[in-house]
């Protein structure tokens, strides 16, 4: 498979990229990885006129507690973020869901910004990042703009992002309770492979660690975009170890009813149904069991 002739421009600093997205328009396509960009290439799937590459765009390859934030630029790999001491110490969902992308080879080169912006409704960073009420830093020449995650996915492979702009960064507040999260992900084999499905599962209790303060659940591959289970959240907040265990079919049947899978050569839309059911349980009773003390009624 050839890919066609492009012009290619390695842009130097954001502001470079920036102009040249202003400059050659829609025709242009950044570079960040390349894992999603040259496959769609080679399948003819997106055909850019131009390619601006950001590897040389250092000042977006980061991760930083900034006041109550961790702020991961949009250029930080996979590989960096499963590793990083700051967010495996604050929210280890995320390193958790990283860790299962692609082979290593894909980790250490692939970025996030990359998974949130190929938009698909499977992207592994997208459930946890939702789950943890991310927001993104928008930038174009004009300035930068923060948005919620929630806001960013506009449908299957598009996101809020016009033309002119880049997502420069991803801000999320640390969670000041105690809390727990784990992402579970379904997939065909062993090794290199999308999520049929993929369940993000945070939550927060009180300082005694009596009872939830906060749930939150993201699902990736059951929607056109990667979502949040509200109702099911609502059923679980406010609950202690016993109730929460006994509530947790109920929740997982609710989280259930907001997808809108879809059948295609790797799974059925029920089969993709009946997996959210479960790993809905599977991912509470795990954080649970880790963040409540047991014996409580
Ligand atoms: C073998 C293989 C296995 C894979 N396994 C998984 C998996 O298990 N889970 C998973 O979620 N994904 C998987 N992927 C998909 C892919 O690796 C990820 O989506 C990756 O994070 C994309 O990042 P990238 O830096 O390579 O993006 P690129 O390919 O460089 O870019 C992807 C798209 O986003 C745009 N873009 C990139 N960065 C920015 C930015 N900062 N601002 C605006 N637009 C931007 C590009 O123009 C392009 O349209 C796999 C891919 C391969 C080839």
């Amino acid at each position: 498979m050839r890919i066609r002739p492009f012009e290619y421009h390695a842009a130097v600093n954001l502001e470079d990229a920036l102009s040249e997205l202003d400059e050659y328009g829609p025709g242009v396509k950044v570079l960040a990885g390349g894992t999603d960009l040259i496959l769609a290439m080679k399948h003819k799937t997106i055909l850019p006129s131009r390619v601006v590459s950001l590897h040389k765009v250092g000042e977006m390859d980061f991760v930083r507690k900034e006041n109550s934030t961790v702020r991961i630029g949009a250029l930080a790999t996979h590989f960096a973020l499963s590793r990083n001491a700051l967010l495996n110490e604050s929210m280890s969902m995320l390193c958790e869901a990283v860790s299962l992308i692609g082979s290593w080879q894909i980790r250490s080169i692939a970025t996030i910004g990359g998974n949130l912006c190929n938009a698909s409704p499977a992207a592994d960073s997208a459930a946890p990042l939702l789950a943890l009420d991310a927001r993104v830093v928008i930038a174009d020449r004009d300035g930068e703009k923060e948005m919620p995650l929630s806001s960013f996915f506009t449908g299957p492979g598009t996101t809020a992002l016009a033309p002119n702009q880049l997502l420069k960064e991803i801000v999320i507040e640390r969670p000041n309770a105690p809390s727990a999260g784990c992402y579970i992900k379904l997939m065909r084999k062993k090794a290199v492979d999308l999520s049929l499905v993929g369940v993000a599962f945070q939550a927060e209790t009180d300082r005694a660690g009596e009872k939830l303060t906060r749930v939150a659940i993201g699902l990736g591959g059951v929607a056109p975009t990667p979502i949040r289970a509200p109702e099911a959240e609502a059923m679980l907040t406010g609950l202690k170890r016993n109730e929460v265990l006994k509530a947790l079919p109920d929740a997982a049947r609710a989280a259930v009813s907001v997808t809108r899978p879809i059948s295609d050569i790797r799974a059925s839309a029920e089969y993709r149904q009946a997996m959210v059911d479960v790993y809905v349980r599977r991912a509470g009773e795990r954080v649970v069991n880790a963040l409540l003390k047991t014996g409580g009624n």
